[in-house]
């Protein structure tokens, strides 16, 4: 596709009238996420997409940067994926969890079980990432209340992080930049630690950790877990941290008997370069919540992983169950294509992918930092991050992408890719060539 022909003047007038239409029924009605319900930004309204296109109403076609939030590891409409929804589809799509099981459940669950790091044997399906953030902390939660330490009932975390929009994962989230103004004096305030600043591949800076330490040795006794995003920081920063960190943190939490939680969720299934980012760091956390590229994007589905301790020493104590219980909990249909996600996976040469496309976005943001807006560019596994130093106009920016024929969503100072593992070089290379484009256009008018 020619990449400076993707402007309006190319697009037949029935399909760009169906756009609008769309836009303006949407406008009406839809509440999109962190908007305002008035909201007038641009909104592309998507016909279809296939492999790493996305296919918009109006005709034009955008090569995807995004993976939709870290999710379509293989591109969209993967025959595989499809055929493990339209499979399961005739057996059942939902059957209630309590009191019954099937197959791609209980095989998920040995599955996850199986590739995660060591000992975390228990698996607890979630509807969503910010679930399975709730679900792990409650089960922090219970399972000092069931060892008799009731005190223990406050979480630290890292700065800079992010855990998803409910409630307790929210009170988690970077106090600054998550959303802890809003809701000032009525989330549950929990411990910060600075943000670790040692990057990933540099030599480890001991004092590092002094901040965290510090809050563990003063409060170890009303802590139940640190909850924090191994190696790589998302939403709240798209940091890339040493893993020495999270060494130094196990041993601190084994010496000050505080539960350790690892957000894999956006992080696992290979983002990185390895499975989950946990094993950058060769630590296993005593719970561990995955979600987003567990589907390969297909739907939303999510778990928690608990070891055999942290779930024996639950279901031992008071009230000796685990109080939570979805509707929808280990739907089939998401079990399924989550099992064929796992297999295509695994199957695919997924880490030589991953660390190629690590080179390629090196190679092609590279110009980006000779750009005087730019503040630092960094990758790792496939993920691709340009700060700039001022905030990006979100009125303008989309719009410039969708004229050079990508999908890249930026929010704050962040311009990043993360594409589907299936991304072709031709086509990343258009992705890097657009972000450099748009950053020199809109950063220098
Ligand atoms: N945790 C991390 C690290 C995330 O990146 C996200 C989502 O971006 C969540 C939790 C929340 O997941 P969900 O949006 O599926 O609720």
């Amino acid at each position: 596709m020619n990449e400076d022909a993707n402007t309006r003047n190319d697009m037949n007038d029935d399909r760009l009238k169906e756009a609008e239409e769309l836009v303006a029924l949407d406008r009406a009605h839809v509440w999109h996420p962190y908007s305002a319900a008035n909201s007038a930004a641009p909104l592309f309204p998507v016909e279809r997409a296939e492999g790493c296109t996305l296919y918009l109403t109006d005709g034009r076609e955008l090569i995807d940067g995004m993976s939709s939030w870290w999710a379509a590891v293989h591109g969209y409409n993967h025959p595989r994926l499809n055929q493990a929804v339209e499979a399961q589809l005739k057996n059942m799509a939902h059957v209630m969890f309590g009191g019954l099981t099937h197959r791609p459940a209980a095989e998920l669950a040995e599955k996850l079980a199986k590739l995660s790091p060591a000992g975390l044997e228990k698996v607890f399906f979630c509807d969503s990432g910010s679930v399975a953030v709730e679900v792990a902390m409650k089960m922090a939660l219970q399972y000092w209340t069931a060892q008799e330490r009731p005190a223990k009932g406050k979480f630290a975390t890292i700065r800079s992080g992010y855990h998803g929009d409910t409630w307790h994962a929210m009170s988690v989230c970077d106090p600054d930049t998550g959303m802890h103004h809003i809701f000032n004096g009525r989330l549950p305030i929990h411990y910060f630690a600075d943000q670790p600043r040692t990057r990933f591949g540099d030599a480890w800076d001991e004092s590092d950790i002094d901040s965290m330490k510090a809050i563990l040795e003063a409060h170890h006794g009303e802590l139940a877990a640190v909850i924090l995003e191994p190696v790589v920081q998302g939403a709240g920063g798209m940091w890339f941290y040493s893993p020495e960190y999270l060494k130094r943190l196990r041993g601190l939490c084994d010496q000050y008997e505080v539960l350790l939680i690892a957000d894999e969720i956006a992080t696992g299934f290979g983002r990185t370069g390895k499975l989950f980012a946990c094993e950058y760091a060769g630590i296993a956390p005593d719970l561990m919540c995955v979600g987003k590229a567990i589907t390969g994007g297909t739907m939303s589905f999510a778990a928690a992983l608990a070891s055999k301790q942290i779930a024996a020493g639950i279901s031992r104590g008071e009230p000796g169950v685990f109080m939570h219980g979805p509707t929808f909990m280990g739907n089939p249909l998401a079990c399924a294509v989550a099992n064929a996600s796992i297999d295509l996976l695994l199957e695919s040469g997924w880490q030589d992918t991953v660390f190629s496309i690590q080179e390629q976005l090196e190679a092609g943001l590279e110009p980006c930092r000779a750009l005087p807006a730019v503040k630092d560019v960094r990758c790792l596994g496939a993920i691709g991050v340009v700060e700039l130093k001022a905030p990006v106009d979100m009125n303008r920016w989309p719009e410039l992408f969708v004229e050079r024929g990508v999908w890249v969503r930026p929010f704050g100072r962040l311009v990043y890719l993360m594409p589907p593992f299936i991304i072709q070089p031709e086509q990343l290379q258009q992705l890097c060539r657009a972000v450099c484009g748009v950053i020199q256009e809109a950063a220098s008018a």
